[in-house]
């Protein structure tokens, strides 16, 4: 845990936070779930930090709670279960994102008191600022301005590349998901759970500990409240991570052909991958796209995955994942991008070909996990 508060609650910003260095953008978008555990910070940090949080959104009648660019499960999940409870103790709450205008069809069904408004709608001076699951100001996208502008910013995160950038930072590289600390943070504000609000954890929880392969013993726990609460997990899995169009399967048929194996990458650790054209996915949603990396990855021979999705004409997204022993989270870093150990990714422009020769040379420098 980074805790950085320094002058307490009322606290305004020493200085311009988007300011500060940073050059990590372009993390995926998709579940990460990845622990980081050596900076597993002391527990007395932790409990600190939470109870600052506490403090600052006790006190706070209007809250704006912001998830990155593409929200995925763990960053809109965390905004809307913090922000159902503010909403029902009578702040004025929103929950935003700074692209694209609609958030993913899976998650919509977690707004059920209407908290998600489009960027256009975010306050240009907010008073308090909530950015959740966002490891830098880029990755707030068109919104990343009110960093600048809001009157505080609590950043809560669990990204080990976190740059620090609130006024306020609960940052836990050893927390799987987000949606943990947003449950410690419930537990310090004394919020009990109730089904709408566990159900935005749950869908944090199970996405980012990849359906809780990644889980500690604690975090086992937190689901076990959440279902308590009210949770119907294989529900929530079938709507998160079992359901796609009919063309989704024509889809993956073209593009898992299209993938290929190279035993020789990863410092000879084996790396597979594939590209997504933009003329393979017209009219699919965000998480059809994002599915493809996990069929990849199950890939025996190889311990990096990687899937190029193309989002213009020379323009990549590109998603990493390692099964164990290759830090693809600096490989990304190098490339531009960030994320976790296991699961990055970036953004860039150029030919396929150049692009894959970037990361083949980056997975040969990229730390050995050990
Ligand atoms: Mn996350």
């Amino acid at each position: 845990m980074i805790v950085s508060s320094g002058d307490g609650v009322a606290a305004t910003r020493p200085t311009a936070p988007a300011e500060r260095g940073d050059g990590v953008f372009g993390a995926p978008s998709t579940a990460a779930g990845e622990v980081a555990d050596s900076s597993a910070p002391a527990d007395g940090d932790v409990a600190s930090g939470l109870a600052t949080a506490a403090a600052l959104l006790r006190v706070a009648g209007d809250v704006t709670l912001l998830a990155h660019v593409h929200p995925d499960a763990d960053a809109l999940g965390s905004a809307l279960a913090l922000g159902l409870a503010l909403h029902r103790r009578g702040a004025a709450v929103r929950v935003s994102f700074g692209e694209p205008e609609r958030a993913p069809e899976s998650l919509i069904a977690l707004d059920v008191a209407g908290l998600l408004v489009p960027a256009t709608q975010v306050p240009a001076a907010p008073p308090l600022l909530v950015a959740l699951d966002t490891g830098s100001v880029q990755r707030l996208g068109s919104l990343a301005d009110r960093v600048r502008t809001a009157q505080a910013v609590l950043v809560i995160d669990h990204h080990i590349t976190n740059t620090g950038f609130g006024t306020h930072n609960l940052v836990d590289p050893g927390a799987e998901a987000t949606a943990v600390l947003v449950l410690r943070l419930l537990d310090e504000l004394g919020v009990p759970l109730d089904a709408d609000i566990a159900r935005c954890l749950y869908a944090g929880l199970v996405t980012d500990t990849r359906s809780f392969r990644l889980a500690s013993p604690a975090t086992h726990s937190y689901a076990a409240r959440l279902l308590a609460a009210g949770v119907h997990a294989e529900h929530e899995a079938r709507n998160l991570f079992d359901t796609h169009p009919f063309s989704w399967l024509g889809m993956l048929a073209k593009v898992l052909a299209r993938a290929e194996l190279e035993p020789e990458a990863a410092r000879g650790l084996g790396l597979v991958h594939t590209s997504v054209l933009a003329s393979d996915v017209t009219g699919m949603r965000t998480e059809d796209v994002e599915s493809v990396i996990s069929l990849v990855r199950k890939s025996a021979e190889a311990e990096v995955a990687a899937v190029l999705k193309q989002i213009g004409e020379d323009r990549w997204s590109v998603s990493l994942r390692a099964k164990q022993h290759v830090d693809v989270g600096a490989a990304a870093v190098a490339l531009g991008g960030g994320g976790h150990r296991l699961a990055s990714g970036f953004t860039t422009t150029g030919r396929r070909e150049d692009i894959l020769a970037a990361l083949r040379a980056a997975l040969d420098t990229a730390p050995v996990i050990r």
